[in-house]
C-alpha cells in the first residue's frame, strides 16, 4: 500500500459525516491512550525478555495515518460497540492490519512466505522477534487487565502460524512445554 493510499484513506475518514467531530476526536484519543498503554506494558515485558530496544520501536507504525485511523475507527468508532462495522470499515481495517504485519516482524503472520504458485512456507522466527512477540502478548494482556498468558496461549496459540521450533521455544518460555504438544499449524497444500 502506498503512502498516497494512506492519505486518501485518512481523508475519507475525515469526510465521513455520520461520525461527528467531537465523537471522532474522543475515539482517536481513546485509541491513542490504548496504544500508549500497550506500548508501556510491552516495553516492560521487552526488558524482561532481554530486548529493550524492541520495546522502544514496538508498534511505532500504529501512529502512521494508514494504521491509526482505521484501527481507531474499528475499535472505538460509532459501530465498534455493536460490532456492526460497515464493509468499508472492515476493508480499511484489514488493509491497516496487513500493512501492520508487513511492517512489524514480531507478528508470526509476518513469517509466512507466499510463493508465486500459491504455496506457503512458515519460517522460523529469529530470536529477537519471537522475544518481542512474547512481550507483545504479555503487554497486550496487561493493558486489557488479563494476566494469565498461558491460558490465552492455549486458546489462541494453535491458530497462529508458527514452526515447531518457534512453538516449542514459546511454550518453554511460558512454562507449558510439558503440556501435550499443540497442533502444528500447516500451510494449505499448494
Ligand atoms: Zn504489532
Amino acid at each position: 500500500m502506498s503512502g498516497h493510499d494512506d492519505v486518501m484513506d485518512s481523508l475519507r475518514y475525515a469526510a465521513h459525516r455520520r461520525w461527528r467531530t467531537g465523537d471522532r476526536l474522543r475515539s482517536y484519543a481513546r485509541y491513542l491512550w490504548y496504544v500508549l498503554r500497550h506500548k508501556y506494558f510491552v516495553f516492560l515485558a521487552c526488558c524482561k525478555y532481554g530486548v529493550p530496544l524492541a520495546g522502544i520501536t514496538h508498534d511505532l507504525s500504529k501512529f502512521l495515518p494508514g494504521e491509526f485511523f482505521p484501527y481507531a475507527r474499528y475499535f472505538y468508532g460509532p459501530n465498534s460497540q455493536t460490532r456492526t462495522q460497515t464493509p468499508l470499515e472492515k476493508v480499511q481495517f484489514d488493509r491497516a492490519w496487513i500493512a501492520h504485519q508487513h511492517r512489524n516482524w514480531h507478528h508470526p503472520q509476518s513469517w509466512v512466505l507466499r510463493h508465486d504458485d500459491g504455496g506457503e512456507v512458515v519460517l522460523d522466527m529469529p530470536d529477537r522477534y519471537r522475544r518481542e512477540m512474547l512481550a507483545d502478548w504479555e503487554g497486550a494482556g496487561r493493558a486489557k487487565g488479563r494476566t494469565d498468558l498461558a491460558a490465552w496461549y492455549a486458546k489462541k496459540g494453535p491458530g497462529l502460524p508458527m514452526t515447531p521450533l518457534t512453538r516449542i521455544w514459546v511454550e518453554r518460555q511460558l512454562g507449558i512445554a510439558a503440556m501435550p504438544a499443540s497442533p502444528v499449524w500447516r500451510a494449505p497444500e499448494p
